[in-house]
């Protein structure tokens, strides 16, 4: 090794040839060399990734080894995968003869790895220097200026002096998080420094001429300007060469794509960035609070990919099928595994392919089926994984990659998919909403748990989600137990050889369980904690084959599961989607939630039969509940199981003040959980904007479990208090921002009122519009549609326009991507027999259906439901009696301000 590695820096032939073994072919082995090591070579590394027996040789007389050669020469940089046959002559086992080589090939490089740095001997001033991109722009009217150059121009500017940033978004709901943020629809900010990166080829005509003059150095002014770039030049286009260099490599940018880091007083440091390859090209950042602040698609991007976007055509392979042998040790939050991902290429021909992967597991090799050992690079702070491919690979051809890696991976703390993939990487991390224990209250610590879920990375995986089957082994200490997404294999757990537990060496008795997800989940994700099975039953499902018939006859007073029994007997043009007429239910539990977890088969048995009657189908084979703990309620769903916290025997606290905790009805969150097994995970979303079908779906689909269950009232409170947090705080944004509801000010809850609540009082208002038969028959169409497939807001509307036969544009318009509520002014007057109510909408016009409730002398009640969709509805309601009084959106059913006359 490091006789080729001096062979390479010197670029020395003749060392070259030494190397040869008398049985290669010197010719050829001459003509890789000249064409691997060109001239001007200024460092080399070369580092050994893998060794096996080369075949045909006897043991220990040759090898087959796999070399990273990293090569320098001058600013530029290139890794290059060498393969490299090494042989000793027969019988030279004590090693007297040294290794020759017998034949080399390359197997894959990376070229075009840029090291910065600040040109010492160059300094401009600016006069009226403007950089401008898509809705940005910056401006010098004087002040000093450094590059950084490539051979093919400046890729860097350090502006000093007194600019002005400004940043316009165009969109509107952009305008209305900028007002949040700071105030105002734009922002115009003075700076002090700015970093920009552009491609080279575009710096002439981005930067105006007679706009920089060249100056001599003045060395305080490049003290200061060498600081800004050192600090910034790492933060984009970076990539981590881990033990080939220490040192700071980047990328150029591609043309068009712009990044500025900009010091501004009033905000500190702010990014701006515009990356043609994004389906949000612009994005604007703040550094220090870790928040964005604008994401959006330019014209030119619209323009390229219309209103809509699904993430999963941005990536270029699929993931059919993922086997994880995993241990993890929950005490030290220590991993140790091997992924095998079997994979199917998108793009037209993949050379390069990322994967999302916890930056604290390490690595050690990657390799597949069909190329055998892959060169791979970490890009720094993005838990990215870039592997190589040697050859570039057809569209349609399978693609088997295993990877070893060990590591450190803490726990998260995830409440529910609250905050969620989407966002940009490396941003916001799961949050919870902690309050803080007053300390004169005992408290009992929760029993610790580990989930390792959708934002941990803890196993290589696609950068979005991407729905795949699975086999998983979980290797833990023999004191805990494991639930993951799959069923739990026939015969697991099973006993594991002792692993080492800590730094002292001592070693851990440890079990296996193995899981087996057959029906296709969009991520993996496993539980850790002490816990033990405490119940398991097979619930039979009712799901009725449809038959054509009479038309629906609704009847009052019937239950929701009565009026599908009803729907399904009758008329269902959509057949049930799966075969299962049985799911299996299982409930594991901490010891202090065992007690507590004796009602739960039974409660989950009848939240999953009234689910599968709504949908026609239960997605998975098994499902199972772990009861935890946890100082905060709430949950987490992936496929195949949920977990709930509860709180541990003596806790204080302070979370009924929340938008998503209802305290008359405790079984909230099971049934919530477990509504995302059909809304979130057989059903994903496209993208981040389209959260709400799967919090909106789940916290509906909670509620009619709770009308279900304890009747019309506890549904009323519930639609209450949807509807008053989605009216306090609808104007935070378009429940279509998803994550980003709230993200500006850090207020987790305007995301809940919203994402969650608002958006099920949005589909209780569809259903009025629309009618139960329609709505439910649409709930059916879209599931059905869209099972294990990630849906849009335009899949949805698509159902139900098709079980409607009504145009529902302007519907979802209002409701999912404008922020307003409707503004409505009713009066009503008796006359005669009958009461004339009217309602005005003051602004713009919703579809929004409204109940009037009408209380007669003797103290009875009669309701009717006014669907209003102009500005001005009038209706004429049959009276049967003297009227006491009359209330309107008394069941909260409408998200409105209704103001009387
Ligand atoms: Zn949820």
């Amino acid at each position: 090794m490091q006789a080729v590695e001096t062979a390479v820096s010197t670029m020395d032939r003749n060392r070259w040839l030494e190397l040869l073994s008398p049985l290669a072919d010197r010719e050829q082995s001459l003509e890789f060399f000249d064409a691997m090591v060109p001239q001007g070579i200024t460092r080399v590394v070369v580092k050994e990734r893998d060794r096996s027996a080369l075949p045909g040789a006897l043991p220990g007389e040759g090898y087959r080894l796999v070399l990273e050669v990293f090569q320098e020469t001058g600013n530029r940089g290139r890794i290059a995968t060498w393969r490299v046959d090494i042989r000793r002559p027969r019988g030279d086992e004590i090693g007297r003869q040294p290794w020759r080589i017998l034949s080399e090939d390359r197997l894959a490089s990376i070229e075009g790895l840029h090291r910065l740095a600040l040109q010492s001997e160059k300094q401009y001033a600016a006069r009226n220097l403007v950089l401008t991109a898509i809705d940005f722009t910056l401006r010098l009217p004087a002040g000093d200026v450094f590059t950084a150059e490539t051979a093919e121009g400046v890729t860097a500017l350090v502006l000093i002096g007194d600019g002005t940033m400004l940043f316009e978004p165009a969109p509107k709901e952009e305008k209305g998080q900028l007002r949040l943020f700071a105030g105002t629809e734009t922002i115009e900010a003075p700076f002090s420094m700015a970093f920009v990166r552009i491609n080279p080829y575009e710096f002439e005509q981005r930067v105006a001429e007679n706009t920089l003059t060249p100056v001599p150095v003045d060395p305080r002014s490049l003290r200061r300007g060498q600081g800004v770039f050192d600090e910034d030049v790492a933060k984009s286009f970076n990539l981590d060469l881990s033990d080939l260099s220490r040192e700071v490599w980047s990328l150029l940018p591609q043309p068009g794509d712009f990044v500025a880091e900009v010091r501004t007083r009033r905000f500190d440091a702010i990014t701006y960035a515009r990356s043609s390859g994004e389906p949000e090209d612009v994005t604007l950042f703040q550094r220090g609070r870790r928040r964005n602040i604008s994401a959006y698609a330019s014209e030119q991007k619209l323009a390229s990919r219309g209103r809509f976007y699904n993430e999963d055509d941005l990536i270029d392979y699929d993931i059919t099928d993922y086997d994880i042998d995993a241990q993890y040790f929950p005490d030290r939050e220590w991993m140790d595994g091997r992924t095998r991902i079997k994979m199917r290429v998108k793009s037209h021909a993949l050379g390069v392919l990322t994967l999302r992967f916890a930056d604290s597991l390490n690595v050690s090799s990657v390799t597949s089926d069909e190329f055998g050992r892959l060169l791979f690079l970490r890009v720094r702070n993005q838990n990215s994984l870039l592997i190589n491919l040697p050859s570039p690979v057809a569209r349609d051809s399978p693609l088997t990659l295993t990877l070893n890696y060990t590591g450190r991976l803490a726990r998260t703390s995830i409440q529910d998919e609250s905050v969620t993939s989407g966002e940009p990487s490396g941003l916001a991390e799961g949050d919870g909403q902690r309050n803080a224990q007053p300390d004169d209250i005992p408290f009992v610590p929760s029993e610790p748990k580990w989930l390792l879920s959708n934002r941990s990375y803890w196993y290589p995986q696609a950068q979005v989600t991407d729905f795949a089957t699975a086999r998983m082994r979980i290797t833990v200490p023999a004191e805990y137990g494991v639930v993951a997404s799959g069923v739990l294999a026939p015969g697991s757990p099973t006993g594991a050889a002792p692993g080492v537990l800590d730094g002292s060496g001592r070693t851990v008795p440890r079990v296996s369980y193995s899981f087996e997800a057959p029906q296709p989940v969009r991520y993996l994700a496993v539980l850790v904690s002490k816990m033990t099975r405490v119940d398991a039953a097979t619930v039979a499902l009712d799901i009725v084959t449809p038959a054509t018939g009479r038309p629906l006859v609704a009847v009052p007073g019937d239950t929701l599961t009565q009026q599908m029994a009803r729907l399904q007997a009758q008329a269902l043009a959509i057949p049930p989607v799966g075969a299962r007429n049985t799911v299996r239910l299982f409930v594991d539990a901490n010891r202090r939630q065992e007690a507590k977890s004796r009602d739960t088969v039974a409660l989950g048995a009848d939240i999953i039969r009234l689910y599968a009657s709504l949908t026609g189908d239960v997605p998975y084979d098994a499902i199972t509940v772990a009861m935890v703990e946890d100082d905060v309620p709430g949950g987490h769903a992936p496929g195949y199981f949920v977990m709930i916290n509860n709180p541990p025997p003596i806790v204080a606290h302070n979370w009924r003040g929340d938008p998503a905790a209802f305290s008359g009805f405790p079984e909230f969150f099971m049934a919530h959980e477990l509504a995302h097994q059909w809304f979130g995970q057989a059903v994903g979303w496209k993208n981040y904007h389209e959260q709400w079908l799967s919090e909106g779906f789940a916290q509906y689909f909670a509620a009619l479990f709770a009308k279900e269950r304890r009747g019309e009232e506890p549904f009323r409170d519930i639609l209450r208090q949807f509807r008053r947090w989605a009216v306090d705080v609808s104007d935070q944004g378009p429940v279509y921002l998803g994550y980003r509801l709230g993200h500006i000010k850090g207020e987790s809850r305007v995301f809940r009122a919203l994402i969650y609540n608002k958006g099920a009082a949005v589909l209780h208002m569809l259903r009025r519009l629309i009618g139960d038969e329609h709505f439910f028959r649409g709930v059916r169409r879209y599931y059905a549609d869209n099972r294990f497939k990630k849906a849009g807001t335009d899949d949805l509307r698509k159902a139900m326009e098709a079980e409607s036969g009504r145009n529902l544009e302007r519907f979802f318009e209002r409701w999912i991507y404008d922020s307003s509520i409707p503004r409505l002014r009713f009066s009503s007057t008796q006359e005669g027999q009958e009461l004339a109510v009217r309602f005005e909408q003051v602004g713009e016009v919703f579809d929004v259906p409204v109940l009037v409730t009408v209380t007669y002398a003797d103290g009875k009640t009669a309701e009717h439901l006014v669907s209003l969709s102009e500005a001005v509805t009038e209706q004429h309601l049959p009276l049967t009696g003297t009227v006491r009084s009359v209330e309107v959106n008394q069941d909260g059913g409408a998200v409105a301000v209704i103001e009387r006359k």
